[in-house]
């Protein structure tokens, strides 16, 4: 149906990683596994208590601000959002509106609209006995809302925009942004048309991870202009996703425009955030690392990577770093370093079920230098880097002890040819007379000789120069 188009804004919500919540001194734990442990009477709503602001909050949403070129906002207020919901006890929501701290900028392409900082709610638990429980550790968490321009087409595009926020999130300390956690929310207000008007949008919750995301897009795209074909009308409503159907529905319908009767908080301090020295752009990006976009287009230019290959390296800073080091002063051992920490080191560290780098970087570096030096096989830089997972010493060592060095001494090398030709009249006429698998034998025997420990391209050209002599 390729006549229509698909609008898609996001909504997402990101748990800031402070070490108190956002207007009390509890500590800012959502991992807190005891139920109703990091509470007070501030973020239970007791009334007569008196919120804090939370400055770590703030600086952390400032930084994401400057790094997506928004404008911050210089004069800034937190406003109550009435609502009644029993995990929310205070009866409203301190959050943003009129002034969020930053508008507008831009992040994977995609535009948008604001950026603004509030409180999360309590967790309400509905169980079998038709009994509701509430645990506090989650109410007053920071809470970062990202509302995103409706400028997105597809599904496969949300996602990207989603996981660079993660990324983006996790590279400033910001959160961890796990979605399966509910660390990172995300909500997909999706419409079709056929026309350059907007139509109809639903608004999708409850997408638990990226695939989720992904699938409730498409699946809510086609639904609706399954309908419009139909000749009915989409209805503008929230809806869930289910998992394990693969597909939303109807949660409640949109009666209106909720109102909220948002009002200035009066128990906190308006800011100018020009005031405060800690929030400058000078202070805050000089605590930014480099930021993901910035370091994919160097590994780009400077190592020569694919797309594949440079997305393992950002994704993961600590894997970054670590080739980093790796590489540092050794340009020659890029290519090489890239393939053997890509493909064998990860994989093997996986299957050691080791979830850090257990080498140090000095060590691999010098195991990869041995094997741009040849002093090593592929084989047996394998089996060493096998010994340095379970146990991180010198590679030299290793390959000493356990007789891995390739030898590349071409007198010692000689006399071994010497002895194979000497050995091998018949396969050394086979050769001659033109059988190319020969020769193959040939350094097989004199790998066995030297017990592996041979270079392989060595013996190979002695053996050749040698037998064309005679
Ligand atoms: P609401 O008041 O319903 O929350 P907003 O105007 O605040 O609506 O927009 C919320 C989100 O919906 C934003 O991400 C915005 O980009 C997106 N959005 C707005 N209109 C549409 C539309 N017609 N189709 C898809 N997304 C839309
Ligand atoms: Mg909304
Ligand atoms: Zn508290």
């Amino acid at each position: 149906m390729k006549d229509y188009i698909a609008t898609i804004g996001l909504e997402i919500h990101a748990e800031l990683k402070t070490s108190s919540k956002m207007f009390c001194s509890c500590k800012n734990d959502p991992d807190e596994k005891k139920p109703n442990t990091n509470i007070c009477q501030v973020c239970m709503g007791h009334p007569g208590t008196l919120p804090v602001l939370n400055k770590e909050a703030i600086k952390h949403v400032l930084k994401i601000g400057y790094a997506v070129g928004g404008s911050i906002s210089d004069f800034t207020e937190w406003d109550r959002k009435n609502y009644f919901y029993p995990d929310i006890p205070k009866g409203y929501q301190i959050s943003q509106y009129k002034y969020p701290l930053v508008s507008g900028g831009s992040l994977a392409g995609i535009h948008l609209t604001r950026i603004h900082l509030e409180e999360d709610t309590a967790q309400s638990t509905h169980d079998i006995h038709h009994k509701s429980l509430i645990n506090f550790n989650r109410s007053g968490v920071p809470l970062m809302e990202l509302v995103t321009e409706p400028v997105i087409h597809d599904a496969e595009t949300a996602v990207r925009f989603a996981k660079e926020l993660q990324l983006l999130l996790r590279y400033i300390g910001a959160g961890e942004a796990n979605l399966e956690k509910g660390e990172m929310r995300v909500e997909a207000n999706i419409s079709v048309s056929k026309n350059k008007v907007f139509g109809t949008k639903t608004e999708v919750k409850n997408l638990n991870s990226f695939k989720a995301v992904e699938k409730a897009i498409s699946f809510e795209i086609n639904r609706q202009i399954n309908l419009l074909e139909k000749g009915e009308k989409v209805v503008q409503e929230t809806r869930g996703f289910d998992e394990n159907t693969g597909t939303t529905f109807s949660q409640r319908l949109k009666e209106s425009s909720h109102d909220y009767r948002y009002f200035p908080e009066p128990d906190l301090p308006k800011l100018k955030i020009s005031e405060v020295k800690d929030f400058s752009r000078e202070e805050l990006t000089a605590l930014t690392p480099e930021l993901p976009w910035v370091k994919r287009e160097r590994y780009f230019k400077d190592f020569g990577m694919t797309e594949k290959e440079v997305a393992v390296f950002v994704e993961s800073r600590e894997i970054g770093d670590y080739f980093e080091q790796v590489i540092k002063d050794n340009p020659q051992i890029i290519k090489l370093s890239v393939n053997y920490i890509l493909t064998d080191y990860l994989g093997l560290l996986k299957k050691e079920g080791k979830d850090i780098l257990s080498i140090s970087s000095v060590n691999f570096s010098k195991l990869m230098k041995m094997v741009d030096q040849k002093k090593l096989s592929s084989r047996g830089a394998k089996d060493i880097l096998v010994m340095m997972i379970k146990e991180d010493n010198d590679p030299e060592i290793i390959g000493n002890e356990n007789g891995l060095i390739q030898k590349s001494d071409e007198t010692e090398i000689k006399k071994v040819v010497e002895e194979i030709i000497s050995k091998n009249p018949t396969v050394i006429d086979a050769y001659k007379n033109g059988k190319e698998t020969a020769l193959q034998f040939l350094i097989g025997q004199g790998m066995k000789l030297t017990k592996g420990s041979a270079n392989p391209e060595l013996l190979r050209k002695l053996l050749i120069d040698l037998i064309k002599k005679d």
